[in-house]
């Protein structure tokens, strides 16, 4: 569905005033407790919200386990997508159904803990449009991770376009015109946290720290991690693109300044020992710099190439409103 129907549809519903999104993939053990506590920061914070759970085609119990809280509690909303598509659609999913006038992002697996949440509201009371999260310690992670995270933060940073927000991940608080903003765009490849600084807004960081996974793994490993930060350039910036070219170049510089002091020394002196090896060096090095930026090149391309497919970001196998956003009532809030 387009946003801007989306967008129509919405404003003509009343909504409540916090919509709750959580993307879960293979959360069955952990949602139950996850409810809890975020039921119960929401209560506490006393205006009416809605939570909307997205199954990412999880193999697990998930979707039964968001049936039964669906049942039992009138503040859910589920959104079963038909397979994985990844988190970073299963997120864009739920933002898509979100009717809320703040809209909070978080995962399912507490280590974005919900009690953060009453401090995202203050901020956002004081007329910011993106509250962000951020994490002051990265307890049970190696420093293989914290190291890589740290170097891709870094480079984003340099390499221009987007300005990401050190130790920030997807929990954050938006207000209603900075989602509005963000679901225009519907680009393939989603790299979240730079769709998040793109749009801008007043934006302001809440400081806390992030726990262990309550239960579960994380799907995430180093080759995942290793495509979302190709994502984030590639999406973000065209240095690569620049960086192959300026090889190139270099290259090219040398191995002319190379062939014109080959051609005097032999103009001079004559032909000398063949020199085989080092030959063989230039063809390799040569080689090596074409594949890589031809990589480079390709990597770019597949990106055109999906986006000019211009398929949906995700197939929905079965939508349930919450009771809330239908009809808002306090004394459900
Ligand atoms: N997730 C998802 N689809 C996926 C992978 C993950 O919806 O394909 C959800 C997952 O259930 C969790 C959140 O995204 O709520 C973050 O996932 P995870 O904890 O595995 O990532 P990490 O905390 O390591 O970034
Ligand atoms: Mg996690």
């Amino acid at each position: 569905m387009p946003a801007s129907r989306l967008t129509a549809m919405r404003s003509g519903s009343p909504g409540p005033v916090f919509s709750v999104v959580v993307p879960c993939y293979n959360e069955a053990l952990g949602l139950e407790e996850f409810h809890r506590r975020l039921s119960v920061v929401m209560q506490g914070i006393g205006r009416s919200w809605e939570v909307v759970y997205v199954n990412d085609g999880s193999a697990d119990e998930t979707l039964a386990c968001m049936v039964a809280l669906r049942a039992r509690d009138p503040h859910v909303a589920l959104l079963n997508l038909s397979r994985n598509f990844g988190k970073e659609i299963a997120l864009t999913a739920g933002l898509d159904h979100a009717t809320g006038q703040a809209i909070v992002v978080i995962d399912a697996d507490l280590q974005d803990p919900p009690e953060v949440i009453p401090r995202l509201v203050e901020v956002w009371d004081q007329g910011i449009d993106m509250v962000y999260a951020q994490r002051r310690e990265r307890e049970g992670e190696t420093w293989v991770k914290k190291t890589t995270a740290t170097l891709f933060y870094r480079l984003m940073q340099q390499l221009g376009g987007v300005r990401l927000p050190r130790n920030t991940g997807d929990f954050r608080l938006l207000s209603r015109r900075a989602l509005d903003a963000l679901l225009q765009l519907r680009e393939t490849h989603r790299f979240m946290k730079g769709m998040f600084a793109w749009v801008g807004f007043p934006s302001q960081a809440v400081l806390y720290d992030r726990a262990p996974r309550h239960a579960g793994s994380s799907s995430w490993n180093y080759w995942r991690l290793w495509n979302l930060a190709l994502e984030g350039i590639t999406g973000f910036t065209l240095m690569p693109l620049k960086i192959a070219t300026y090889l190139g170049l270099a290259v090219a510089v040398f191995a002319i300044v190379f062939g014109g002091q080959l051609i005097i020394r032999t103009l001079l002196f004559g032909n000398q020992v063949p020199g085989y090896p080092s030959l063989m060096a230039v063809i390799l090095f040569l080689g090596g710099v074409q594949l890589m930026t031809l990589g480079v090149i390709g990597e770019y391309l597949g990106r055109v190439f999906n986006e000019t497919k211009q398929r949906p970001l995700y197939l929905i196998e079965r939508a349930a409103p919450s009771a809330i956003s239908v009809t808002p009532r306090e004394d459900l809030a």
